[in-house]
Protein backbone atom coordinates (compact mmCIF):
# COMPACT_ATOMS: atom_id res chain seq x y z
CA UNK A 1 0.00 0.00 0.00
CA UNK A 2 1.01 3.37 -0.68
CA UNK A 3 1.94 5.52 2.18
CA UNK A 4 -0.45 8.13 3.81
CA UNK A 5 -0.34 11.37 2.29
CA UNK A 6 -1.61 13.38 5.02
CA UNK A 7 0.03 11.90 7.84
CA UNK A 8 1.12 14.92 10.62
CA UNK A 9 -1.52 17.42 9.13
CA UNK A 10 -4.58 15.80 9.76
CA UNK A 11 -6.88 14.19 12.69
CA UNK A 12 -5.55 10.80 13.76
CA UNK A 13 -8.31 9.09 12.90
CA UNK A 14 -7.79 10.28 9.23
CA UNK A 15 -3.80 10.14 9.16
CA UNK A 16 -3.59 6.38 7.98
CA UNK A 17 -5.82 6.89 4.79
CA UNK A 18 -3.86 6.80 1.49
CA UNK A 19 -7.00 8.49 -0.53
CA UNK A 20 -9.79 10.25 0.52
CA UNK A 21 -12.83 10.06 -3.24
CA UNK A 22 -15.59 12.26 -2.73
CA UNK A 23 -18.87 10.69 -4.24
CA UNK A 24 -20.65 13.89 -5.10
CA UNK A 25 -23.87 14.84 -7.02
CA UNK A 26 -26.36 18.11 -7.42
CA UNK A 27 -29.42 16.44 -6.66
CA UNK A 28 -31.01 13.56 -4.66
CA UNK A 29 -32.03 10.65 -6.46
CA UNK A 30 -29.36 10.10 -9.27
CA UNK A 31 -27.65 7.05 -7.54
CA UNK A 32 -24.78 8.78 -5.74
CA UNK A 33 -25.02 6.37 -3.20
CA UNK A 34 -25.24 3.95 -5.33
CA UNK A 35 -22.00 4.62 -7.29
CA UNK A 36 -20.16 5.54 -3.57
CA UNK A 37 -21.16 1.80 -2.37
CA UNK A 38 -20.20 0.08 -6.17
CA UNK A 39 -17.00 1.72 -6.18
CA UNK A 40 -15.92 0.94 -2.75
CA UNK A 41 -16.85 -2.78 -3.13
CA UNK A 42 -15.20 -3.21 -6.93
CA UNK A 43 -12.24 -1.33 -5.24
CA UNK A 44 -12.23 -3.84 -2.32
CA UNK A 45 -12.75 -6.71 -5.00
CA UNK A 46 -9.65 -5.43 -6.59
CA UNK A 47 -7.60 -6.07 -3.16
CA UNK A 48 -8.01 -2.44 -1.28
CA UNK A 49 -8.16 -1.80 1.93
CA UNK A 50 -11.40 0.29 1.83
CA UNK A 51 -13.90 2.33 3.88
CA UNK A 52 -17.39 4.20 3.27
CA UNK A 53 -17.84 7.37 4.99
CA UNK A 54 -21.74 7.87 4.58
CA UNK A 55 -22.10 12.02 4.63
CA UNK A 56 -25.79 12.15 3.89
CA UNK A 57 -27.01 12.75 7.39
CA UNK A 58 -30.38 13.87 6.23
CA UNK A 59 -31.02 10.99 4.43
CA UNK A 60 -28.37 8.11 5.26
CA UNK A 61 -28.77 5.11 2.55
CA UNK A 62 -25.94 2.94 3.58
CA UNK A 63 -27.88 1.25 6.51
CA UNK A 64 -30.67 -0.41 3.38
CA UNK A 65 -27.45 -0.80 0.72
CA UNK A 66 -25.62 -3.87 3.13
CA UNK A 67 -26.69 -5.69 5.21
CA UNK A 68 -23.62 -6.41 8.69
CA UNK A 69 -25.15 -8.24 11.38
CA UNK A 70 -24.52 -5.65 13.99
CA UNK A 71 -26.04 -2.37 12.67
CA UNK A 72 -24.89 -0.13 15.73
CA UNK A 73 -21.65 1.54 15.88
CA UNK A 74 -20.03 1.33 19.50
CA UNK A 75 -17.27 3.30 20.69
CA UNK A 76 -13.85 1.94 22.60
CA UNK A 77 -14.50 2.78 25.72
CA UNK A 78 -10.89 3.76 26.51
CA UNK A 79 -9.51 5.73 23.78
CA UNK A 80 -13.16 7.00 22.76
CA UNK A 81 -13.22 6.11 19.16
CA UNK A 82 -15.81 4.74 16.80
CA UNK A 83 -15.36 1.14 15.61
CA UNK A 84 -16.37 1.46 12.52
CA UNK A 85 -18.75 -1.45 11.12
CA UNK A 86 -17.03 -3.78 8.58
CA UNK A 87 -19.46 -5.82 6.09
CA UNK A 88 -17.94 -7.81 3.64
CA UNK A 89 -14.43 -6.50 4.25
CA UNK A 90 -15.25 -2.93 4.16
CA UNK A 91 -15.43 -0.54 6.56
CA UNK A 92 -18.77 1.75 6.99
CA UNK A 93 -19.74 4.76 8.87
CA UNK A 94 -23.45 6.30 8.59
CA UNK A 95 -25.09 8.27 10.95
CA UNK A 96 -28.08 5.57 9.76
CA UNK A 97 -25.68 3.60 12.27
CA UNK A 98 -25.57 5.69 15.25
CA UNK A 99 -28.96 4.77 16.57
CA UNK A 100 -31.17 7.63 15.66
CA UNK A 101 -33.61 7.85 12.94
CA UNK A 102 -33.34 10.65 10.00
CA UNK A 103 -32.22 13.66 11.19
CA UNK A 104 -33.81 17.13 11.85
CA UNK A 105 -30.73 20.05 12.46
CA UNK A 106 -29.57 22.50 11.53
CA UNK A 107 -26.02 23.10 9.44
CA UNK A 108 -23.82 23.62 11.90
CA UNK A 109 -24.92 20.55 14.14
CA UNK A 110 -24.89 18.07 10.94
CA UNK A 111 -21.19 19.45 9.80
CA UNK A 112 -20.37 19.05 13.95
CA UNK A 113 -21.62 15.31 13.15
CA UNK A 114 -20.14 14.60 10.49
CA UNK A 115 -16.66 15.61 11.83
CA UNK A 116 -17.13 13.50 14.63
CA UNK A 117 -17.82 10.40 12.95
CA UNK A 118 -15.47 10.79 10.57
CA UNK A 119 -12.45 12.24 12.60
CA UNK A 120 -13.17 9.87 15.50
CA UNK A 121 -13.46 6.82 13.63
CA UNK A 122 -10.52 4.11 13.80
CA UNK A 123 -10.30 3.84 10.26
CA UNK A 124 -6.93 1.82 10.40
CA UNK A 125 -4.97 1.68 7.70
CA UNK A 126 -6.92 2.49 4.03
CA UNK A 127 -5.98 2.75 0.49
CA UNK A 128 -9.53 4.55 -0.20
CA UNK A 129 -11.81 6.22 1.94
CA UNK A 130 -14.96 6.70 -0.23
CA UNK A 131 -17.31 9.41 1.16
CA UNK A 132 -20.80 9.70 -0.02
CA UNK A 133 -21.45 13.27 -0.16
CA UNK A 134 -24.40 14.83 1.04
CA UNK A 135 -26.17 16.04 -2.14
CA UNK A 136 -25.62 19.94 -3.69
CA UNK A 137 -22.68 22.13 -3.27
CA UNK A 138 -24.23 24.06 0.06
CA UNK A 139 -22.71 24.97 2.96
CA UNK A 140 -21.82 21.28 4.10
CA UNK A 141 -20.64 20.20 1.76
CA UNK A 142 -18.48 23.34 1.31
CA UNK A 143 -17.14 22.45 5.10
CA UNK A 144 -16.51 18.99 4.56
CA UNK A 145 -14.29 19.63 1.73
CA UNK A 146 -12.33 22.01 3.29
CA UNK A 147 -11.48 20.25 6.12
CA UNK A 148 -10.85 16.75 4.53
CA UNK A 149 -8.20 16.59 2.13
CA UNK A 150 -9.66 14.93 -0.66
CA UNK A 151 -8.17 13.01 -3.56
CA UNK A 152 -10.44 13.50 -5.96
CA UNK A 153 -13.57 13.79 -6.87
CA UNK A 154 -16.23 11.99 -8.77
CA UNK A 155 -19.77 13.61 -9.58
CA UNK A 156 -22.98 11.15 -10.73
CA UNK A 157 -25.81 13.07 -12.29
CA UNK A 158 -28.40 12.05 -14.63
CA UNK A 159 -28.39 13.08 -18.82
CA UNK A 160 -31.74 15.18 -17.65
CA UNK A 161 -31.30 18.86 -19.44
CA UNK A 162 -30.14 20.59 -16.68
CA UNK A 163 -27.18 18.18 -15.48
CA UNK A 164 -24.76 20.54 -17.68
CA UNK A 165 -25.42 23.35 -15.20
CA UNK A 166 -25.51 20.66 -11.97
CA UNK A 167 -22.66 19.44 -12.61
CA UNK A 168 -20.66 22.59 -13.80
CA UNK A 169 -22.00 23.35 -10.45
CA UNK A 170 -20.06 20.31 -8.51
CA UNK A 171 -16.80 21.17 -11.05
CA UNK A 172 -16.86 24.53 -10.00
CA UNK A 173 -16.64 23.97 -6.01
CA UNK A 174 -14.13 21.37 -6.43
CA UNK A 175 -12.06 23.22 -8.46
CA UNK A 176 -11.89 26.20 -5.93
CA UNK A 177 -10.93 24.04 -3.71
CA UNK A 178 -8.29 22.64 -5.79
CA UNK A 179 -9.47 19.11 -5.94
CA UNK A 180 -9.44 17.45 -9.15
CA UNK A 181 -12.54 15.84 -10.71
CA UNK A 182 -11.71 12.81 -12.46
CA UNK A 183 -14.80 11.35 -13.45
CA UNK A 184 -18.27 12.23 -14.41
CA UNK A 185 -20.85 9.47 -14.30
CA UNK A 186 -24.13 9.75 -16.26
CA UNK A 187 -25.99 7.39 -14.55
CA UNK A 188 -29.38 5.68 -16.19
CA UNK A 189 -28.46 6.79 -18.95
CA UNK A 190 -30.13 4.23 -21.26
CA UNK A 191 -31.63 0.70 -21.39
CA UNK A 192 -31.90 -2.26 -23.71
CA UNK A 193 -35.02 -3.90 -24.78
CA UNK A 194 -36.02 -5.29 -27.95
CA UNK A 195 -32.69 -5.16 -29.29
CA UNK A 196 -33.41 -1.68 -29.30
CA UNK A 197 -31.45 1.33 -26.86
CA UNK A 198 -33.74 3.86 -25.54
CA UNK A 199 -32.57 7.35 -23.65
CA UNK A 200 -35.30 7.83 -21.46
CA UNK A 201 -33.68 11.10 -19.71
CA UNK A 202 -32.60 12.01 -23.59
CA UNK A 203 -28.90 12.55 -24.35
CA UNK A 204 -26.64 14.08 -21.89
CA UNK A 205 -24.17 16.81 -22.15
CA UNK A 206 -21.33 14.35 -20.66
CA UNK A 207 -19.41 15.02 -23.52
CA UNK A 208 -19.62 19.05 -23.16
CA UNK A 209 -19.30 18.56 -19.56
CA UNK A 210 -16.01 16.51 -20.68
CA UNK A 211 -14.69 19.29 -23.00
CA UNK A 212 -15.22 22.21 -21.11
CA UNK A 213 -13.87 21.29 -17.42
CA UNK A 214 -10.78 18.94 -19.08
CA UNK A 215 -12.21 15.99 -17.22
CA UNK A 216 -10.32 12.92 -17.78
CA UNK A 217 -12.97 10.48 -17.48
CA UNK A 218 -17.21 10.67 -18.64
CA UNK A 219 -19.00 6.87 -18.12
CA UNK A 220 -22.43 5.95 -19.04
CA UNK A 221 -23.52 3.19 -16.96
CA UNK A 222 -27.27 2.13 -17.91
CA UNK A 223 -30.57 1.58 -15.86
CA UNK A 224 -30.33 -1.90 -14.60
CA UNK A 225 -33.92 -2.97 -13.65
CA UNK A 226 -33.14 -5.66 -11.13
CA UNK A 227 -30.59 -3.07 -9.49
CA UNK A 228 -32.97 -1.07 -6.97
CA UNK A 229 -34.48 -4.77 -5.35
CA UNK A 230 -30.10 -5.93 -4.94
CA UNK A 231 -29.59 -2.27 -3.29
CA UNK A 232 -32.98 -2.56 -0.71
CA UNK A 233 -32.20 -6.20 -0.29
CA UNK A 234 -29.02 -4.93 1.48
CA UNK A 235 -26.59 -7.00 -0.95
CA UNK A 236 -24.34 -4.36 -2.43
CA UNK A 237 -23.81 -6.43 -5.71
CA UNK A 238 -21.89 -4.81 -8.13
CA UNK A 239 -24.23 -4.54 -10.72
CA UNK A 240 -24.02 -0.75 -11.78
CA UNK A 241 -20.40 -0.72 -13.23
CA UNK A 242 -19.89 -4.68 -13.22
CA UNK A 243 -16.57 -3.99 -14.62
CA UNK A 244 -15.41 -1.63 -12.24
CA UNK A 245 -14.91 0.89 -14.97
CA UNK A 246 -15.18 3.97 -12.25
CA UNK A 247 -12.40 2.11 -10.00
CA UNK A 248 -10.31 1.59 -12.29
CA UNK A 249 -9.92 5.03 -12.69
CA UNK A 250 -8.53 5.24 -9.35
CA UNK A 251 -5.53 3.05 -10.10
CA UNK A 252 -4.15 5.91 -11.69
CA UNK A 253 -4.06 7.61 -8.56
CA UNK A 254 -0.73 6.09 -7.73
CA UNK A 255 -2.08 3.47 -4.79
CA UNK A 256 -0.99 -0.05 -5.43
CA UNK A 257 -4.09 -2.38 -5.16
P1 LIG B 1 -28.77 9.22 -4.48
O1 LIG B 1 -27.69 8.75 -3.56
O2 LIG B 1 -28.25 10.07 -5.58
O3 LIG B 1 -29.94 9.84 -3.78
P2 LIG B 1 -29.38 6.40 -4.82
O4 LIG B 1 -28.05 5.78 -5.04
O5 LIG B 1 -29.99 6.25 -3.46
O6 LIG B 1 -29.35 7.93 -5.24
O7 LIG B 1 -30.35 5.85 -5.95
C1 LIG B 1 -31.71 6.22 -6.03
C2 LIG B 1 -32.51 5.02 -6.52
O8 LIG B 1 -32.19 4.74 -7.87
C3 LIG B 1 -32.22 3.74 -5.73
O9 LIG B 1 -33.42 3.02 -5.55
C4 LIG B 1 -31.26 2.98 -6.64
O10 LIG B 1 -31.32 1.58 -6.44
C5 LIG B 1 -31.74 3.40 -8.01
N1 LIG B 1 -30.67 3.37 -9.04
C6 LIG B 1 -29.47 4.02 -9.01
N2 LIG B 1 -28.75 3.78 -10.13
C7 LIG B 1 -29.51 2.97 -10.91
C8 LIG B 1 -29.33 2.34 -12.20
N3 LIG B 1 -28.23 2.52 -12.93
N4 LIG B 1 -30.35 1.55 -12.66
C9 LIG B 1 -31.49 1.37 -11.93
N5 LIG B 1 -31.72 1.90 -10.72
C10 LIG B 1 -30.75 2.71 -10.21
Amino acid sequence: PAKPVFAGQLPKGLQTISNIIAVSSCKGGVGKSTIAVNLAYTLAGMGAKVGIFDADVYGPSLPTMVSPESRLLEMNPETRTIIPIEYLGVKLISFGFAGQGRAIMRGPMVSGVIDQLLTTTEWGELDYLVIDMPPGTGDIQLTLCQVVPLTAAVIVTTPQKLAFIDVAKGVRMFSKLKVPCVAVVENMCHFDADGKRYYPFGKGSGAQVVQQFGIPHLFDLPIQPNLSASGDSGMPEVVVDPQGQVAKTFQDLGVCV
